[in-house]
């Protein structure tokens, strides 16, 4: 599946926060949002007009998109997935964007940013039920075991990156062997925060 590979630090400026797209240096003062804390492009900085119920519907679903580093096709396919399953469609998506095999890398600390995590999974660095596994968007579930192959220090360097963010409460990570056991389908409050998943499906619904 085709990857976006140009610039991102301007969809954080666009959408006005800090989508943690590039690793070490969005903690650093060196963040594009610390410095120009104002929309990309020539008119980045011109007053703001009124923006429309659909603006604020396709921004949330852009913002989410980009968070998780899909293209249109993809995460619309979530969607459809997602409103075809029993109970709120907005965290099912959301579910199914945590339970990416990429996402759970990043969730336990082995990629500073989802862009790298999804990189080591293609790189063929994981095993999952002790089969290797080179498809980023692989669903995990629970009671799956995802485990790093022998390989080289990329991992130290990667796991010293992203001390800032805790595993959540759903992986159990043994730091020693490297490997993780899914314990849980993520509830709503252990995934993204800063995403509204409710504009998403209205955006989808118009
Ligand atoms: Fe976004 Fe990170 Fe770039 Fe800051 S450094 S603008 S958080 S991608």
């Amino acid at each position: 599946m085709a990857n976006y590979s140009g610039p991102v630090c301007r969809f954080c400026r666009r959408e006005g926060a800090k989508l943690y797209l590039k690793g070490e240096r969005c903690y650093t003062p060196k963040c594009a949002i610390e410095r120009r804390a104002f929309a990309p492009g020539m008119h980045g900085q011109a007053r703001k007009r009124k923006t429309s119920d659909y603006g604020i519907q396709l921004r949330a679903k852009q913002k989410a998109r980009r968070i998780y580093g899909l293209l249109e096709k993809q995460f619309r396919n979530y969607f459809n997935t997602a409103s075809n399953e029993p109970g709120v469609t907005g965290v099912n998506l959301l579910r199914h964007l945590e339970l990416r095999l990429d996402n759970v890398v990043y969730r336990l600390g082995l990629g500073a940013s989802r862009k790298q995590a999804r990189q080591l999974v293609t790189h063929r660095h994981f095993d999952v039920n002790g089969k290797l596994v080179n498809v980023p968007s692989y669903q995990v579930k629970p009671g799956d075991v995802v485990k790093v192959r022998p390989s080289n220090g990329v991992f130290d360097v990667a796991l010293e990156a992203s001390k800032v963010r805790p595993v959540p409460a759903w992986l159990s990570f043994n730091t020693d062997d490297k490997s993780a056991k899914i314990l849980a389908r993520p509830e709503r409050h252990e995934m993204e925060p800063g995403v509204e998943e409710q504009l998403i499906v209205e955006f989808y619904s118009r």
